[in-house]
Protein backbone atom coordinates (compact mmCIF):
# COMPACT_ATOMS: atom_id res chain seq x y z
CA UNK A 1 0.00 0.00 0.00
CA UNK A 2 1.29 3.63 -1.32
CA UNK A 3 1.02 6.42 0.42
CA UNK A 4 -0.17 8.67 -1.59
CA UNK A 5 1.64 12.29 -1.58
CA UNK A 6 1.03 16.07 -2.66
CA UNK A 7 3.67 18.11 -3.15
CA UNK A 8 3.64 21.85 -3.68
CA UNK A 9 6.88 23.65 -5.24
CA UNK A 10 6.74 27.52 -4.68
CA UNK A 11 10.12 27.55 -6.80
CA UNK A 12 11.54 31.49 -6.57
CA UNK A 13 8.07 32.77 -5.43
CA UNK A 14 7.02 34.56 -1.77
CA UNK A 15 8.60 36.75 0.56
CA UNK A 16 9.28 36.21 4.16
CA UNK A 17 5.89 37.56 5.68
CA UNK A 18 3.59 36.16 2.48
CA UNK A 19 5.81 32.76 3.06
CA UNK A 20 4.69 32.54 6.42
CA UNK A 21 0.90 33.11 5.77
CA UNK A 22 1.16 30.89 2.74
CA UNK A 23 2.06 27.76 5.21
CA UNK A 24 -0.01 29.08 8.13
CA UNK A 25 -3.16 29.51 6.36
CA UNK A 26 -2.34 25.45 4.52
CA UNK A 27 -1.89 24.57 7.77
CA UNK A 28 -5.48 25.57 9.15
CA UNK A 29 -6.87 24.20 5.84
CA UNK A 30 -5.41 20.67 5.51
CA UNK A 31 -4.09 19.81 9.04
CA UNK A 32 -6.72 17.14 9.17
CA UNK A 33 -6.63 15.33 6.09
CA UNK A 34 -5.20 11.84 6.32
CA UNK A 35 -4.81 9.71 4.00
CA UNK A 36 -2.13 11.91 1.79
CA UNK A 37 1.30 12.70 2.87
CA UNK A 38 1.36 16.82 2.33
CA UNK A 39 4.61 18.38 1.53
CA UNK A 40 5.18 21.97 0.75
CA UNK A 41 8.74 22.93 -0.68
CA UNK A 42 9.65 26.66 -0.19
CA UNK A 43 12.73 28.62 -1.32
CA UNK A 44 15.55 27.63 1.04
CA UNK A 45 15.66 31.36 2.67
CA UNK A 46 11.95 30.84 3.96
CA UNK A 47 12.87 27.03 5.65
CA UNK A 48 12.69 27.99 9.10
CA UNK A 49 10.36 30.60 8.72
CA UNK A 50 7.86 28.00 7.11
CA UNK A 51 9.20 25.37 9.70
CA UNK A 52 7.31 27.88 12.24
CA UNK A 53 4.22 28.13 11.08
CA UNK A 54 3.80 24.57 9.95
CA UNK A 55 5.40 22.99 13.47
CA UNK A 56 3.09 20.11 15.00
CA UNK A 57 0.96 19.53 12.17
CA UNK A 58 0.49 17.21 9.53
CA UNK A 59 2.11 18.96 6.64
CA UNK A 60 5.87 18.14 5.80
CA UNK A 61 8.69 20.85 4.42
CA UNK A 62 10.88 19.80 2.07
CA UNK A 63 13.57 21.73 0.15
CA UNK A 64 13.69 22.45 -3.61
CA UNK A 65 16.98 21.17 -3.72
CA UNK A 66 20.33 20.63 -2.12
CA UNK A 67 24.04 20.21 -3.06
CA UNK A 68 25.51 16.36 -2.95
CA UNK A 69 28.56 17.76 0.02
CA UNK A 70 28.31 19.49 3.29
CA UNK A 71 31.59 21.20 4.70
CA UNK A 72 33.14 22.09 1.77
CA UNK A 73 34.28 25.11 -0.69
CA UNK A 74 30.80 25.42 -2.50
CA UNK A 75 30.17 29.23 -2.46
CA UNK A 76 26.21 29.95 -2.77
CA UNK A 77 25.48 25.73 -2.20
CA UNK A 78 23.49 24.11 0.99
CA UNK A 79 24.17 20.78 1.97
CA UNK A 80 21.99 17.91 2.91
CA UNK A 81 23.23 17.55 6.40
CA UNK A 82 22.49 21.01 6.81
CA UNK A 83 18.94 20.66 5.30
CA UNK A 84 18.23 17.76 7.27
CA UNK A 85 18.34 19.89 10.61
CA UNK A 86 15.22 21.60 8.89
CA UNK A 87 13.32 19.17 6.50
CA UNK A 88 12.32 16.01 5.34
CA UNK A 89 11.88 15.66 2.05
CA UNK A 90 14.42 16.92 -1.06
CA UNK A 91 13.64 17.70 -4.71
CA UNK A 92 16.02 16.27 -6.47
CA UNK A 93 16.55 17.25 -10.87
CA UNK A 94 13.50 19.53 -11.53
CA UNK A 95 13.62 20.06 -14.88
CA UNK A 96 14.50 23.87 -14.19
CA UNK A 97 17.66 22.30 -12.84
CA UNK A 98 18.45 20.39 -15.38
CA UNK A 99 17.45 22.54 -18.06
CA UNK A 100 17.95 25.91 -16.80
CA UNK A 101 20.87 25.18 -14.68
CA UNK A 102 22.53 22.23 -16.82
CA UNK A 103 22.15 19.88 -13.72
CA UNK A 104 22.95 16.21 -15.39
CA UNK A 105 21.78 12.53 -14.61
CA UNK A 106 25.25 12.46 -12.81
CA UNK A 107 24.73 15.15 -10.61
CA UNK A 108 20.84 13.97 -10.18
CA UNK A 109 22.50 10.51 -8.83
CA UNK A 110 25.25 12.14 -6.33
CA UNK A 111 22.52 14.27 -4.98
CA UNK A 112 19.77 11.47 -4.54
CA UNK A 113 22.63 9.15 -2.66
CA UNK A 114 23.21 12.48 -0.46
CA UNK A 115 20.17 13.30 1.00
CA UNK A 116 19.58 9.76 1.14
CA UNK A 117 22.76 8.97 3.38
CA UNK A 118 21.06 11.71 6.12
CA UNK A 119 18.01 9.88 5.55
CA UNK A 120 15.94 12.59 4.01
CA UNK A 121 13.34 11.82 1.46
CA UNK A 122 14.08 12.60 -2.17
CA UNK A 123 11.78 13.77 -4.66
CA UNK A 124 13.90 12.45 -7.85
CA UNK A 125 11.88 14.59 -11.02
CA UNK A 126 12.13 12.73 -14.52
CA UNK A 127 10.64 13.69 -17.52
CA UNK A 128 10.70 14.87 -21.33
CA UNK A 129 11.30 17.54 -23.31
CA UNK A 130 8.90 19.02 -25.72
CA UNK A 131 11.30 18.09 -28.35
CA UNK A 132 12.45 14.81 -27.27
CA UNK A 133 8.65 13.83 -27.08
CA UNK A 134 8.46 14.73 -30.92
CA UNK A 135 11.25 12.69 -31.30
CA UNK A 136 9.73 9.69 -30.34
CA UNK A 137 12.69 9.81 -27.30
CA UNK A 138 10.01 10.11 -24.49
CA UNK A 139 10.68 6.55 -23.38
CA UNK A 140 14.56 6.58 -23.85
CA UNK A 141 14.69 9.84 -21.93
CA UNK A 142 12.30 8.37 -18.58
CA UNK A 143 14.60 4.89 -18.83
CA UNK A 144 18.13 7.04 -19.24
CA UNK A 145 16.85 9.41 -16.52
CA UNK A 146 15.38 6.89 -13.97
CA UNK A 147 18.13 4.28 -13.91
CA UNK A 148 21.13 6.78 -13.91
CA UNK A 149 19.30 8.67 -10.95
CA UNK A 150 18.94 5.73 -9.04
CA UNK A 151 22.35 3.70 -9.64
CA UNK A 152 24.08 2.15 -7.14
CA UNK A 153 21.81 4.33 -4.70
CA UNK A 154 20.16 1.22 -2.52
CA UNK A 155 16.78 2.69 -2.36
CA UNK A 156 13.92 2.62 0.71
CA UNK A 157 10.68 1.21 0.38
CA UNK A 158 8.13 4.00 -0.50
CA UNK A 159 10.87 5.95 -2.25
CA UNK A 160 10.03 9.18 -4.30
CA UNK A 161 9.90 9.96 -7.79
CA UNK A 162 7.99 12.51 -9.65
CA UNK A 163 7.33 12.28 -13.32
CA UNK A 164 7.09 15.93 -14.99
CA UNK A 165 6.73 16.18 -18.71
CA UNK A 166 8.97 19.47 -19.24
CA UNK A 167 5.93 20.80 -21.75
CA UNK A 168 3.56 20.37 -18.98
CA UNK A 169 5.20 22.06 -16.28
CA UNK A 170 3.67 26.02 -16.07
CA UNK A 171 1.75 25.36 -19.01
CA UNK A 172 -1.58 25.13 -18.10
CA UNK A 173 -1.34 22.22 -20.77
CA UNK A 174 -1.38 19.34 -18.66
CA UNK A 175 -0.10 15.78 -19.71
CA UNK A 176 -3.63 13.24 -20.05
CA UNK A 177 -4.26 10.72 -17.22
CA UNK A 178 -3.75 7.89 -20.09
CA UNK A 179 -0.05 9.68 -20.79
CA UNK A 180 1.21 10.10 -17.28
CA UNK A 181 0.02 6.49 -16.23
CA UNK A 182 1.95 5.22 -19.46
CA UNK A 183 4.88 7.15 -18.39
CA UNK A 184 4.90 6.25 -15.04
CA UNK A 185 4.48 2.30 -15.62
CA UNK A 186 7.16 2.81 -17.57
CA UNK A 187 9.48 4.06 -14.54
CA UNK A 188 8.20 1.90 -12.16
CA UNK A 189 9.28 -1.24 -14.45
CA UNK A 190 12.43 0.60 -15.01
CA UNK A 191 12.92 0.81 -11.07
CA UNK A 192 12.07 -2.78 -11.04
CA UNK A 193 14.92 -3.36 -13.74
CA UNK A 194 17.08 -2.51 -11.06
CA UNK A 195 15.99 -3.47 -7.68
CA UNK A 196 13.34 -6.23 -8.19
CA UNK A 197 9.63 -5.82 -8.93
CA UNK A 198 8.48 -5.64 -4.83
CA UNK A 199 10.95 -2.98 -4.10
CA UNK A 200 9.45 -1.47 -7.28
CA UNK A 201 5.51 -1.76 -6.03
CA UNK A 202 6.84 0.28 -3.20
CA UNK A 203 7.80 3.28 -4.96
CA UNK A 204 5.74 6.10 -4.81
CA UNK A 205 5.51 7.77 -8.58
CA UNK A 206 3.82 11.20 -8.78
CA UNK A 207 2.64 13.55 -11.57
CA UNK A 208 3.42 16.97 -12.12
CA UNK A 209 2.70 19.44 -14.39
CA UNK A 210 -0.11 21.87 -14.60
CA UNK A 211 -2.06 20.28 -11.73
CA UNK A 212 -5.43 22.39 -10.62
CA UNK A 213 -8.18 21.42 -8.53
CA UNK A 214 -9.85 20.33 -11.84
CA UNK A 215 -7.81 17.70 -12.96
CA UNK A 216 -6.26 15.84 -10.06
CA UNK A 217 -9.12 13.46 -9.53
CA UNK A 218 -8.49 12.34 -12.92
CA UNK A 219 -4.95 11.96 -12.02
CA UNK A 220 -5.70 10.73 -8.58
CA UNK A 221 -8.07 7.57 -10.00
CA UNK A 222 -5.27 6.13 -11.76
CA UNK A 223 -3.94 3.52 -9.43
CA UNK A 224 -0.80 3.62 -10.99
CA UNK A 225 -0.08 7.78 -10.01
CA UNK A 226 0.44 7.89 -6.19
CA UNK A 227 0.34 11.96 -6.30
CA UNK A 228 0.85 14.47 -7.70
CA UNK A 229 3.99 17.80 -7.30
CA UNK A 230 2.55 20.91 -7.66
CA UNK A 231 4.32 24.41 -8.58
CA UNK A 232 1.81 27.32 -9.77
CA UNK A 233 -1.00 25.72 -7.75
CA UNK A 234 0.22 25.55 -4.68
CA UNK A 235 1.36 29.11 -4.34
CA UNK A 236 -2.46 29.78 -3.17
CA UNK A 237 -3.44 28.16 0.45
CA UNK A 238 -6.99 27.92 -1.16
CA UNK A 239 -5.85 25.97 -5.01
CA UNK A 240 -3.27 23.81 -2.94
CA UNK A 241 -5.40 23.11 -0.02
CA UNK A 242 -8.37 22.60 -2.88
CA UNK A 243 -5.82 20.05 -4.61
CA UNK A 244 -5.17 18.07 -1.19
CA UNK A 245 -9.07 17.51 -0.54
CA UNK A 246 -9.78 16.78 -3.64
CA UNK A 247 -6.91 13.62 -3.60
CA UNK A 248 -7.84 12.39 -0.61
CA UNK A 249 -11.51 12.02 -1.64
CA UNK A 250 -10.55 9.92 -4.34
CA UNK A 251 -7.27 8.18 -2.67
CA UNK A 252 -7.59 9.05 1.16
C1 LIG B 1 6.67 22.03 -11.14
O1 LIG B 1 7.36 23.03 -11.27
O2 LIG B 1 7.16 21.03 -10.58
C2 LIG B 1 5.32 22.04 -11.67
C3 LIG B 1 4.71 20.89 -11.81
O3 LIG B 1 4.80 23.27 -11.99
P1 LIG B 1 3.28 23.57 -12.45
O4 LIG B 1 2.37 22.82 -11.52
O5 LIG B 1 3.15 25.05 -12.31
O6 LIG B 1 3.15 23.08 -13.85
Amino acid sequence: MRTPIIAGNWKCNMRLGSAYQLANDLRERVDEITGIEKIICPPFIYLATVEAAIAMSSVHLGAQDTHWQDDVAATGEIGPQQLEELVDYVIVGHSERRHVFGETDEAVNRKVKAVLDVNLQPIMCVGETLDEREAGQTESVLVRQTGLGVDGAGIPDGFIIAYEPVWAIGTGRAATADDAEQAIALIRSEVAAKFGDPKAQTVRILYGGSVTPDNIAGFMERKQIDGALVGGASLKADTFAAIIEAAACVRG
